[in-house]
């Protein structure tokens, strides 16, 4: 008998997995999703959904009777809560990595006790512990939230002493960290897996290019040497293996100027950067977070062709209904995620772009000029 699998959110990242899900009908009989918008993207891709806050105590507890076994789609869920109805479904991640994961300070705390590099961080606690530590970290610094970050949104940059005041009250009180600003080189990401007995696999790094804080595209392989990749894929394995969740993790670094790579968070979940595993994988990051959570060997990770995604975004110039989008191009897959209002960067969908007969990323980045234009977001 199948298992039935409860997902916190359903979003895009719950759709995809409740469509992986479908494809293993031995092992998951039904998708049950939380989620405060009906007829969210994950119910449209056949779920049946709770309609309830993310943080609702009865619904989680109401989802939690209702399944095997609860993963989620967001790292702002209630830690405390899952803890307490982790006798009822199994949770997976466990609710002690989500804990970790979700206050950036201790994620980083813990990261840096196991010797795993990060950006320079310390904690903050008044605006005058802000100017004591200022005056070791010099600028630029970022202030950042510890916790319910997203998009960019929880970072502030400081560049002199003039902004510290201002930078320091955008926050209203929340609890704060320091960071050095890293001049990176490039940004890129791991997707990692750790199944419940312990496996690990990490898909080949991707190179991520953001546009206002937000994901943009995508490029797998990253452009950079072998030695490069190598040392970031074993950074993610070990951050894996310290870390002990099962499941799939979105491992976000950076590369240095001296090509050292840093680690600036972890997602405790599928990753928009794992998008092109989809088409560009025989095992798609989702497969393989179904696989890693209900302890099944995990699916091969190689990248079998070059491969960029990029996001399909809302334009900054209305809100509301929008005319579909439909594209039919070799090798290239268009994903979009059933989102009936367009608001300003919401992201509506994505494309893969797929290399084929031994296609380079820069011939591929040639065609996405030209499939940029045919998917743009129309009012209608
Ligand atoms: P997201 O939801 O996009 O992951 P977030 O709000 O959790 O965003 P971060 O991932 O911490 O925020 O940072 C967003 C972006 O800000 C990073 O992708 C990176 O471009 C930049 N950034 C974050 N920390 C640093 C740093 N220490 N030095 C330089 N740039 C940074
Ligand atoms: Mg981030």
């Amino acid at each position: 008998m199948g298992r039935i699998l409860g997902i916190i959110g359903g979003g895009q990242l719950g759709m995809m997995i409740a469509e992986a899900a479908k494809k293993m009908p031995k092992e998951i009989s039904k998708v049950i999703v939380l989620d405060p918008t009906e007829n969210c993207p994950a119910s449209q891709a056949g779920a049946e959904q709770i309609v309830a806050d993310f943080k609702d105590k009865s619904a989680i507890l109401q989802l939690a009777k209702e399944s095997d076994i609860i993963t989620y789609e967001i790292e702002s869920g209630d830690s405390e809560v899952l803890k307490s109805v982790q006798g009822i479904a199994e949770i997976e991640p466990s609710p002690e990595t989500l804990y970790i994961i979700q206050d950036k300070f201790l994620q980083k705390s813990f990261l840096s006790d196991n010797n795993i590099p990060v950006p320079e961080f310390v904690k903050i606690s008044s605006i005058m512990d802000l100017k004591e530590k200022l005056k070791d970290f010099g600028y630029p610094v970022l202030l950042k939230a510890r916790r319910d970050a997203y998009d960019g949104r929880g970072n502030f940059k400081i560049d002199n002493e003039k902004q510290v005041q201002n930078a320091y009250e955008y926050f209203n009180g929340q609890n704060l960290m320091l960071e050095k600003f890293v001049p990176f080189r490039m940004e890129v990401s791991v997707i990692a897996a750790r199944n419940t007995k312990g496996q690990i696999k990490t898909f080949p790094l991707v190179e991520n290019i953001h546009e206002e804080n937000i994901l943009r595209e995508t490029l797998a392989p990253a452009r950079v040497s072998a030695d490069i990749s190598k040392k970031a894929e074993e950074i993610a394995s070990k951050t894996m293996s310290v870390l002990k969740g099962a499941g799939v993790f979105g491992i976000e670094m950076f590369v240095t100027q001296e090509n050292n790579i840093l680690i600036n968070e972890i997602a405790p979940r599928v990753h928009n950067s794992g998008h092109h595993t989809l088409q560009s994988s025989t095992t798609s990051q989702f497969e393989q977070h179904l696989r890693a959570i209900l302890g099944l060997e995990l699916g091969e990770t190689k990248l079998e062709h070059p491969t960029v995604m990029y996001n399909i975004l809302g334009p900054k110039s209305f809100e509301g209904r929008y005319k579909p989008i439909e594209l039919s191009e070799s090798h290239v897959y268009l994903k979009m995620y059933g989102k009936q209002i367009s608001k300003p960067l919401r992201k509506l969908g994505h494309v893969n772009l797929v290399g084929n007969n031994g296609e380079t990323l820069e011939k591929i980045l040639e065609k996405l000029e030209l499939i940029k234009k045919k998917i743009s977001v129309q009012q209608g």
